[in-house]
């Protein structure tokens, strides 16, 4: 079994539901997620409607994060992975808030 070294992470979008776990389950907090629901094609109007979650923003704050890897254990939908690169160094903060489009 070859080992990934605890890394960068990577989001698979396809694969994330906007469920939320692994913003709930992160220590340090550094996972934020906005998402909004739409109706499935075809269900019906109604207090019965199927919908679905669509991811809006997904940010994760490396100035935070603990390198744990508890996301990665606790996403149902294996949508989050060790990248196996280094996180890129910033010369400001916020430049370790890495969205959708750097995660990917
Ligand atoms: S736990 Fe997985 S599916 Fe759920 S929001 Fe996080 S990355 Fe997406
Ligand atoms: S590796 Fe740990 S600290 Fe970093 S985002 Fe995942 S759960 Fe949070």
């Amino acid at each position: 079994m070859s080992v990934v070294p605890h890394s960068s992470i990577r989001l698979i979008e396809d694969s994330c539901t906007s469920c939320m776990i692994c913003a709930r389950e992160c220590p340090a907090w550094c996972i934020a997620i906005d998402s909004h629901t739409e109706p499935l094609p075809g269900s019906p109007p109604g207090p019965r409607q199927r919908t679905r979650n669509v991811l809006d923003s997904f940010v994760l704050d490396w100035s935070l994060c603990l390198y744990c890897g508890i996301c990665i254990e606790e996403c149902p939908f294996d949508a989050l992975e060790w990248a196996g690169s280094n996180v890129a160094a910033a010369d400001v903060l916020g430049g370790l808030r890495h969205g959708r489009d750097q995660l990917r």
